[in-house]
Formats: C-alpha cells, structure tokens, sequence
C-alpha cells in the first residue's frame, strides 16, 4: 500500500529541518524549500529546481503539496469579491473568500469544515460540525490566493478568520497557522494584519489574551441580554453575557488592544435604538469598536435584514453614547461571500 503522504503546509520550519536532516541533508536546503513554499508559493516538487532530483523525488513521496482541491469560483458584480470552494482530501468543503478593497487584498478563511456552535442565522451552524481543518489546510487557503495575487503583481495583505468554523474551537491548528505565515523566513505576514473572530469560547479569549499577541480579535455579540443572544447563539447557555464581557475587558486589559464586537443586523429583532441603548450600556468604559453588518438572510432562518434607516438610527445611538462603530456593507452578497453559504449548497446533507 502506498503510504499516506503528509501535507507540507502542516509543517513549521524545525520539522522540515527535521525530515532533510533524516534524508542526510542540510539545513539549508529546508530553508530553500521553505522559501519557495512561502515567497515563491510553489506548489509542485518540480518547481524546486535547484534541487537536486533525488531529493525532488524524496519530497514526491514524502509529502503532497495539494491538501486543496480548488472547485467553483464565483465573482461578485462588482469583480471585487471572489469566493473559491475547496474539496479537502476526504471531500468536505471548504471555502475562502478575496476581497479588493482600495490597496486591500484582504482574505477570509475557515478553520473548519462546518460548525458546531449552531447560531441561527449563519449557513455554516445550519449545517453542523464535520471536522477541524489542519493547520496546513488553513494555511493553504492563503497561498492558493497568494499564488493567484502573485501573478497579477499583487500580495495579500489582511487575513480574517471569519470564513466556515470557529477558530477558537480549532485554536491549536489556527495558531500554528498563523504562526507559520508569519514566519520572517517564509511569508512573513505580520501578526497586526489578522483577525481573528470567535462566537464567544471564554476560557480561550482568556488563554489568547494571555498570549499577548498582536492579533486583532472580534467577538460575535449580536444581541445585548442573555434571553436574546442565547436565542441566537445556543453557545450563549455556557459562556452567558457577563462572563463573556468579563474575559473581554480582561483582554482589554491584559493585552492593551482594541476589541471589535460584530453585530449583524436582524430586522426587528436586535435593530432598535433600545437594542443599541442596551449594547451601549454593556461596552461602556471599554476599549473597543462595533461593526455592524446588516444580516445576510440564509434559507432555514427566517431573519430578514435590517433596512438603512434603521441601521443608520443604531449607529447613531451607538455614537451618541459614545461608542464608535462602523457599518458594514456586506461584499460580494450576490456570491453568498462570507458565511459558508456556497457550501451549504453543495455538500449533500446527512
Ligand atoms: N465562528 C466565528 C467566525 C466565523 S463567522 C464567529 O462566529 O465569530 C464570521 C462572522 O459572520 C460572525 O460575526 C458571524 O456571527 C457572522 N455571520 C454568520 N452568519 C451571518 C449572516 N447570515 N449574516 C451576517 N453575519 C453572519
Ligand atoms: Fe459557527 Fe461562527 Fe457560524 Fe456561529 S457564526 S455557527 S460560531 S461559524
């Protein structure tokens, strides 16, 4: 039987090092191979041409660079947005989106195929948990887009974890993929130009705001009471409001950093000036920023989204209590960009 062949990207620099030491080689040549992973952004053993062919060979049988299988692309109108369905090697999908904003090139990647978290509105709850990606899954996202950027004389420049899956409930694998693009010998994507955006998991804001990094980070609010978010987000029920703002202002703190709240829109649900009195109330004091998104309807949610007035009237109550904020007009809409809603209707239910 042939060997199950590992994927490059779940790989840091030490164990590529690592694996070239075994083959006999030396370092060097891992940090050659490393380099044309993440400047050149190769994705074949042929390209490494400066290697030797046995060693090419090596790397072939070792390892696959195509954890990815790249299927339906959509643009938006606007050819702004381009969203990119991936097949992973068990046939889950995936997807990842590019957006062009002035000199942005800023992508949106899953951490998961699916998602356990179950919040009403977003297509990926809807269709439930099927695995954590790896880290070199997650990574690859980025260098398929890379690559593409790369020929049109472009690089990526912003990262958002807000694609399919919660990337603090795959914390390890997102770290390390983070980490692994932010590698000054590879990539070298400064940790400031991600964002990470989490549903809400307390103990793990509190274990990434003790790690100090300079990731941004967002927090899934959307509703302002417990009776309310936990309607929304069943993870509401574990992690309620007040310990969830308590682990916020402790990042605040710890880490010194501003924390954005997201907030999509729901006509007549959280969209009133009472609803944004009592979102002020609960930020008050703290170091942070709202977006509000107006919300993307999905097909087994009946929310519909907000209308411009009443979001114009939210952001202004916002403001006139003090807390900044921005809304959000959602990209790509015509695509489905953002949510796994591409997914959802491609991967057959159980
Ligand atoms: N799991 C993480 C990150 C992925 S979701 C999280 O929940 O934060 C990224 C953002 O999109 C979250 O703020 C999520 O609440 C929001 N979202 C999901 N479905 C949406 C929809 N249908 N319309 C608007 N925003 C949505
Ligand atoms: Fe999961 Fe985020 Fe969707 Fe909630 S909003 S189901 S946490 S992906």
């Amino acid at each position: 039987m042939e060997p199950i062949r590992r994927l490059i990207y779940d790989l840091d620099l030490p164990d590529l090092k690592e694996q070239f030491e075994a083959w006999g080689q030396p370092a060097y040549r891992a940090v050659q191979v490393w380099q044309g992973l993440y400047k050149q952004f190769w994705n074949t053993p042929e390209q490494f041409s400066s290697l030797p062919l046995s060693l090419r060979q090596q790397m072939a049988d070792k390892f696959t660079f195509t954890g990815l299988i790249p299927g339906q692309v959509l643009q938006s109108s606007d050819r702004e947005t381009t969203k990119t369905l991936f097949s992973l090697d068990d046939h889950r999908a995936i997807e990842a989106v590019l957006m062009k904003y002035d000199e942005r090139r800023t992508l949106c990647i899953s951490t998961q195929a699916g998602c356990s978290m179950g919040c009403v509105f977003c297509a990926t709850g809807q269709m439930g948990f099927k695995r954590n990606l790896t880290s070199g899954e997650i990574v690859e996202q980025v260098l398929y887009y890379a690559r593409l950027l790369k020929m049109e004389g472009e690089r990526v420049t912003n990262i958002v974890v807000m694609g399919m899956g919660e990337p603090f409930h795959n914390y390890d694998a997102t770290m390390a993929a983070i980490n692994r693009l932010n590698d000054p010998q590879g990539m070298m994507l400064g940790e400031r130009r991600f964002t990470v955006s989490t549903v809400g998991l307390v103990p793990m804001i509190k274990r990434f705001a003790g790690e100090k990094r300079q990731i941004n980070l967002a927090i899934s609010l959307h509703a302002a009471n417990d009776t309310l978010r936990s309607q929304l987000l069943p993870v509401n029920h574990k992690y309620p409001i007040a310990d969830l703002l308590s682990a916020c202002r402790e990042y605040v703190e710890i880490t010194n950093r501003r924390l954005t709240f997201e907030w999509a829109l729901i006509y007549g649900v959280n969209d009133s000036v009472d609803d944004a009195r009592e979102l002020a109330r609960l930020l008050h004091g703290m170091m942070c920023h709202v977006n509000i998104i107006p919300l993307n309807p999905t097909h087994r949610y009946s929310g519909q989204a907000t209308t411009r007035q009443r979001a114009d009237a939210f952001r202004n109550t916002l403001v006139e209590a003090g807390i900044p904020c921005t809304i959000r007009l959602r990209r790509g809409i015509d695509i489905e960009a953002g949510c796994g809603q591409l997914a959802i209707e491609t991967t057959p239910t159980p």
